[in-house]
């Protein structure tokens, strides 16, 4: 199957060049030409396959250049038990008979992006081998919180390679700084910068748009690559995690086969609800997917008029995951509807330009058939964890209580109770103080502390993984300007 450009379809690759390459040159994103259907009666049979089996069939559909031993191989390494702390990997939490939860967050890191950053160093060092790329891989990140962490994790100490991570100063949580501060391995770098997501993102867009910079770096044995949801080997172990929890539910009698299921994403670069337009695309039954937003609700606004505008305030909410102005990702819906390279690079342009574009009636009713958009502000996220909470004796966080209450502003607005898919993306522990205010408490501990507040709290246990934090030494205490992350990066790899 060939990989092309968003913005130049003339152009493919093959899967191996596309997770190799991260972003194209040309600054598109690579893409499979076609989605693969999936064949009649495949959905039967994975219903009673493991999750690492589901993700070997479903990626081998994608990725002809890997033989099923091959991924079989990635798979048990990826979602092993010393990886997630449930054999299920990505367990379906039933609240009600028409309204399930997908649970994204019982990996290393305790957030979805773990899902694809344990499985991507796998596709990444492979592809390396068959493009014959001798040069150690530097995988740049920019974070907003949770990829930083999943990719040090998946990354660390692994073969030629290196990682450097930028998060915005004041934009994570003390949790998700920690996570990242005290990151092991001998070839990760961590670094804060002074601004926002959007600032880290941009300033690490460059680096890689930087001919001479990738010049120096290629005379010292280096070549640059992403591990942003940009990464083709990001989006794709994304689509594995719709699929199963369609199987789960028809496996556990909760769907009956063919039956449609909405899906509720929590989104923020658009990479996560992109994968579940795919599975559909493939040929699970999905319903709508609703688009759930915080405050910054540039993607309620494009999904719902056409118009994609950047030029608003940004807030800093309670769900930093979802703190973005630049969906990234929205690039491959765009294609995906235009099947044209030429327009997508248009509405690129004038994004880069003016901050703003308005896609064609064709595409606005295209995506009014598939999409629905909502947001939800800080305060009624908190009064969505305090009712889930005891409502149906689960505990959720800030990312995931976005959702839930787009799901609900859906449902009253339209009277459509068809079957739901909440996607949870983080664990409650990660955003311990924000839940715990939801809950009442006015008074919240100190760094660590909150997490056995939240137990006390709740009687839930804290994720092993973040519990373990309190032993973990600071490693890394540097911050930058946004004009002077190169040099950060020529100093890591001397
Ligand atoms: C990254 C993240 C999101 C947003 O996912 P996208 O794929 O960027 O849309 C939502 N919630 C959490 C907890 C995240 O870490």
């Amino acid at each position: 199957m060939q990989y092309i450009s968003t913005r130049n379809n003339q152009q493919g690759c093959t899967a191996a060049q596309a997770i190799s390459q991260g972003l194209a040159r040309d600054g598109g994103l690579r893409t499979p030409m076609y989605i693969p259907k999936l064949p009649k009666g495949a959905l039967e049979q994975l219903c009673s396959m493991s999750y690492q089996q589901r993700a070997v069939y479903v990626m081998g559909l994608f990725l002809e250049e890997f033989s099923a031993a091959e991924l079989t191989g990635f798979a048990a390494k990826a979602y092993s038990l010393d990886k997630f702390d449930t054999p299920a990997v990505a367990p379906v939490h039933t609240l009600e008979d028409n309204l399930h939860c997908l649970e994204l967050w019982h990996g290393p890191t305790c957030a979805f992006k773990d899902m694809a950053l344990q499985m991507l160093p796998h596709l990444l060092t492979a592809s390396l081998k068959k493009t014959q790329e001798d040069k150690t891989v530097c995988i740049l990140v920019a974070t907003s919180g949770d990829t930083g962490k999943g990719a040090l994790e998946g990354f660390r100490d692994v073969d030629n390679t290196r990682i450097m991570v930028f998060y915005p100063k004041d934009g994570v949580s003390q949790v998700q700084q920690l996570q990242m501060t005290t990151q092991e391995g001998d070839n990760v770098g961590v670094c804060a910068v002074h601004g926002n997501f959007d600032d880290a993102q941009t300033g690490v867009k460059r680096l890689f748009s930087d001919e001479a910079l990738r010049e120096k770096l290629a005379e010292r044995g280096y070549f640059l690559s992403s591990a942003n949801s940009i990464n083709w080997g990001r989006v794709l172990p994304q689509i594995v995690y719709y699929v199963s929890a369609y199987c789960d539910l028809v496996r556990d009698g909760k769907l009956t086969m063919g039956d449609k299921l909405n899906i509720c994403v929590p989104t923020g670069n658009f990479g996560n609800i992109l994968a579940a337009y795919y599975a559909g695309e493939m040929g699970v039954p999905v319903g709508k997917l609703i688009c759930a937003s915080n405050s910054n609700n540039v993607l309620t606004e494009f999904l719902t008029t056409g118009v994609y505008d950047r030029n608003r305030t940004f807030y800093t909410t309670t769900s930093p995951s979802m703190d973005i102005l630049i969906s990234s990702n929205l690039e491959r819906l765009l294609y995906a509807v235009e099947q044209d390279s030429e327009a997508v690079r248009g509405y690129m342009e004038q994004l880069n330009a003016c901050g703003k574009y308005e896609v064609s009636d064709k595409v606005k009713a295209w995506i009014a058939k598939r999409f629905c958009a909502g947001f939800c502000d800080d305060a009624q996220t908190a009064k969505v964890i305090e009712r889930i909470y005891r409502q149906y004796d689960y505990l959720i966080d800030t990312h995931t209580a976005v959702a839930f209450d787009v799901m609900e502003q859906y449902r009253r607005e339209t009277g459509d109770e068809t079957a739901a898919l909440v996607v949870s993306t983080a664990s409650p522990f990660k955003f311990c103080d924000s839940v715990l205010t939801a809950l009442g408490q006015t008074e919240i501990a100190d760094g660590l502390a909150v997490l056995d507040q939240l137990t006390e709290v709740t009687g839930r246990t804290a994720p092993v993984p973040l519990a373990g934090l309190r032993d973990k030494r600071v490693r890394f205490t540097a911050s930058v300007d946004k004009e002077r992350m190169e040099d950060v990066v020529l100093g890591m790899l001397d």
